[in-house]
């Protein structure tokens, strides 16, 4: 068997399309766009590049972005104030603060100062607790794609053994929360799992959130299983590639993401599709068109 490759470059366009189509519907309504700012501080090159596909994406739609770059040497208190700014600014819907933060800044303490509504991320402490209680909220967008992808391959969940590997508060603990919201039954997996081999054998399906390349070997995967790929790594060539053995994966898996090209794009798209769920709230546009 060859695995379905699920395809999130296309997905996330048709997100992307979605999005620019509810952006259309809150102008109409409200007289302006849903608005984005985005925050980075310091020269991290990796963010660097994740906040340019960010406000690139922002264009795209029709979000109006406001970025804000800050040197590495602002303070706390500076970047809690610009929080504090973003939190009053009607024409900002969302904030993204984006991490890592130097270390003299405490990532907690700036969640902590973002106004809920505003949190696009869904990092904060409110978004995860009412994820937790099955509350509405701001969902993270990494998982909200993962689940997306998952959707698009016709995978049944409920009722499916799924098992997460990582549990990162970014992607591998609300992942989790949300396929069980989902019914599936789910285990979670981490650095100190006994028998990592032996968890990946039994799941129907499989998301890989751990940062290593290819440490999931392809033979471990139950035959059949849908595979979603959350890692983004460099092999030893150089190349980047997931957390699992593709080639061999692709033997034996139904349905499988690709790196690149899988939940990469479809986390910018989640970011923008909730910066509209955010824009809609707060303009009190949450019901049908009228
Ligand atoms: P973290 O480093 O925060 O978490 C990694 C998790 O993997 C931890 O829970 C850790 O366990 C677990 N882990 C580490 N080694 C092993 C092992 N040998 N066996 C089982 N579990 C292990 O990473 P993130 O969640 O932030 O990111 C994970 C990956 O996903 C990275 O490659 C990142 O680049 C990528 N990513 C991609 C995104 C995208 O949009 N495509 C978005 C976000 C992340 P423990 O808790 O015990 O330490």
């Amino acid at each position: 068997m060859t695995a379905m490759i699920i395809d999130g470059k296309a997905l996330a366009a048709r997100v992307r399309a979605e999005v620019a189509e509810q952006v259309r519907e809150v102008i109409a309504r409200a007289g302006m766009p849903p608005g984005l700012a985005l925050i980075r501080v310091g020269e991290d090159p990796a963010s660097a590049v994740y906040v340019r596909g960010k406000v690139k994406a922002c264009a795209e739609t029709g979000v109006a972005g406001f970025e804000h770059l800050l040197p590495e040497a602002t303070t706390q208190d500076e970047l809690l104030s610009l929080v504090r700014t973003l939190n009053s600014d009607a024409r900002v819907h969302g904030v993204l603060v984006q991490l890592p933060l130097p270390r003299h800044i405490s990532a907690d303490l700036v969640l902590d100062a973002l106004l809920p509504e505003k949190d696009a991320d869904g990092f904060g402490p409110h978004s995860a607790g009412a994820l937790a209680l099955g509350r509405p909220g701001i969902r993270p967008c990494t998982p909200l794609g993962c689940l997306r992808l998952l959707d698009e391959a016709g995978t049944r969940l409920s009722g499916a053994r799924a098992l997460v590997v990582g549990r990162s508060n970014i992607v591998g603990k609300p992942l989790a929360l949300l396929l069980l919201e989902r019914n599936a039954t789910v285990t979670l997996a981490h650095s100190r799992t006994h028998d990592l081999a032996a968890e990946v054998a039994q799941a129907d399906v499989l998301v890989a959130a751990i940062g290593k390349a290819e440490i999931i070997r392809g033979a471990w995967i139950k035959p059949g299983a849908t595979v979603v790929d959350v890692g983004m790594n460099r092999n030893a060539a150089g190349k980047l590639c997931g957390d699992v053995e593709f080639a061999a994966a692709v033997e034996r898996a139904r349905a499988i993401t690709p790196v690149p090209g899988g939940v990469g794009p479809m986390t910018i798209a989640y970011l923008l599709s909730n910066t509209v769920q955010a824009a809609r709230t707060q303009l009190g546009l949450s019901g049908p068109a009228k």
